[in-house]
């Protein structure tokens, strides 16, 4: 822990004792601190050259000084119907520190043992989620998408029965705030008015700053409108790179509009419009062509949390702003993807059709629109070539063509842009796969080297171009299950 630059806080403690109880993580045995996050950590304001001194904190089995770890209190819609038994089930919020650019960082243990809302569960998390979570936080890091990021993890031989046995890990999951939409259905519900009130103002004193200055009504209804542009912009920014959630519960829900809880997610491998990748949610509702709409269903769970402080139709003005934004950067997104610089009416048709081309022909959607990026200099044969039915690409060709042919912009720039905005690089599920495979064996190197490419996936990276392959047919459109 040399070189430290950050300051120790712990403002969450500050809210009333009801938000929290305080925990002891209960420490696992034979660990040892497997995968570690230099950059976040020098960002962080520390530097280590011996991760291994953080092992015995990711173990749950020595806390510094000023740590004082609570489980979180809060509650939540999940699938639509409200659980008042929520919390931290198996994570603890360690501490809170400011790094030496200002910015904040809580520091979340998760699989640190149980707590008073663990209900069934034994507060841990296996080694494969972990890892999985420990690979989407920061691949979302490098697409530039907001998220909760992985400083280290660390692997055990505590066995840990899921639907079978299997090893127990911890992730210091760290962000700028843990609270969640939940929190405040928690505070609305359980509480009254006046602790929504003391959480609503910690939150904007600690995250949103900004809107201290304006009158009190003024303030709140501006907050919430930012909370829901920012959640609008995340869905968004989720659509355009194929990614699916797969629990978008309310206490999911970040109220700094990061992804949060990376469970049984998914990057699309062939384009799926419905695509469900939680195989527990037999309904589809967290499906991937329903991620927009849910977002905005989840804003209104707030709204409806807020009502106690804050005037109805003040609120429902401010959610309308979810639609509007969400729609401005989808389609932002989406020309940014197809290489449009300038926008036109009929660009949402554009979309909806390329869409349901690589819907109807199961195209693979990053490498469609990583080789439509290389139009300009490879000519359309290897977007053809993704298709069985050619004649179907080529009919799109044909209209995509005169679309580009409406651009000031050059071919060569154009492609240039492209590059920026088609990831050649994703996690698709296979890949986290083969990675768990390995580190199963005791061997993290392709995890290291996955997290690499996944750090800069706009890159070329010829060591690493097995990353960008095509999943085998057996290893697509994996749907997981929520044990985790
Ligand atoms: P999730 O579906 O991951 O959002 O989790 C929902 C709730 O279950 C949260 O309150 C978690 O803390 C809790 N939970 C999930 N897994 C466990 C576990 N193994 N032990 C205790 N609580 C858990
Ligand atoms: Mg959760
Ligand atoms: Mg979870």
């Amino acid at each position: 822990m040399s070189n430290d630059d950050f300051r120790v806080e712990h403002r969450y403690l500050g809210l009333p004792e009801r938000f929290y109880t305080r925990v002891q993580p209960t420490p696992l045995i034979n660990t040892r601190l497997v995968c570690f996050n230099h950059a976040l950590a020098e960002d962080m304001g520390f530097r280590t050259d011996q991760p291994d001194e953080w092992a015995k904190v990711g173990a749950g089995a020595e806390l510094l000084e000023g740590m004082d770890p609570v489980a979180m209190k809060y509650t939540g819609h999940q699938f639509g119907a409200y659980n008042p038994d929520l919390g931290d089930g198996r994570g603890l919020l360690l501490w809170e520190t400011v790094g030496p650019d200002g910015r904040r960082w809580d520091w979340h243990l998760k699989g640190a043992g149980q707590t008073p809302y663990s209900r069934f569960g034994d507060g841990r998390a296996v080694l494969r989620s972990t890892i999985r979570e420990y690979l989407c936080s920061e691949a979302m890091a490098g697409l530039g998408i907001p998220t909760t990021r992985a400083l280290f993890m660390t692997s055990s031989t505590e066995p840990v029965q899921r639907e079978t046995i299997e090893t127990a890990a911890t992730l210091m999951r760290v962000t700028a705030s843990h609270i969640r939409f939940g929190h405040f259905e928690f505070a609305s519900y359980h509480m009254g008015k006046a602790a929504v009130k003391t959480l609503l103002d910690h939150v904007i004193d600690l995250h949103f700053p900004e809107f201290n200055e304006l009158p009190e009504e003024e303030r709140y209804q501006s907050w919430f409108e930012s909370v829901a542009k920012r959640t609008a912009r995340l869905i968004a920014d989720w659509q355009a790179v194929g990614f699916c959630h797969g629990v978008m519960n309310s206490d999911n829900m970040s109220i700094l509009g990061e992804t949060f809880d990376y469970g049984p997610y998914a990057f699309l491998d062939d384009f799926n419009a419905g695509y469900i990748c939680n195989r527990t949610d037999q309904g589809g509702r967290y499906a991937y062509n329903r991620q927009p709409q849910i977002g905005h269903t989840n804003c209104q769970y707030l709204a409806n949390a807020l009502l106690p402080l804050m005037d109805e139709d003040a609120l429902r003005r401010s959610l309308r702003h979810y639609e509007t934004t969400y729609n401005e950067r989808f389609v932002q997104n989406m020309r940014d993807k197809l290489g449009l610089a300038e926008a036109q009416d009929g660009d949402l048709k554009l979309v909806m059709d390329t869409f349901n081309l690589l819907h109807r022909h199961s195209v693979d959607y990053t490498a469609f629109f990583r080789a439509l990026s290389h139009l300009h200099s490879r000519g359309p044969s290897p977007v053809r070539d993704l298709f069985v039915d050619r004649e179907a690409a080529d009919d799109w060709l044909v209209s995509y063509k005169e679309r580009l042919e409406q651009e000031e912009r050059a071919g060569k720039a154009r492609e240039k842009a492209m590059l920026a905005a088609n990831p050649k690089f994703i996690l698709r599920n296979y890949l986290a796969q083969q990675v768990i495979d390995a580190a199963k064996t005791g061997d993290y190197s392709p995890m290291q080297d996955l997290l690499t490419v996944l750090a800069k996936p706009f890159d070329e990276w010829p060591d690493f171009e097995h990353f960008a392959a095509l999943p085998p047919d057996s290893g697509k459109g994996l749907a997981l299950s929520c044990s985790s």
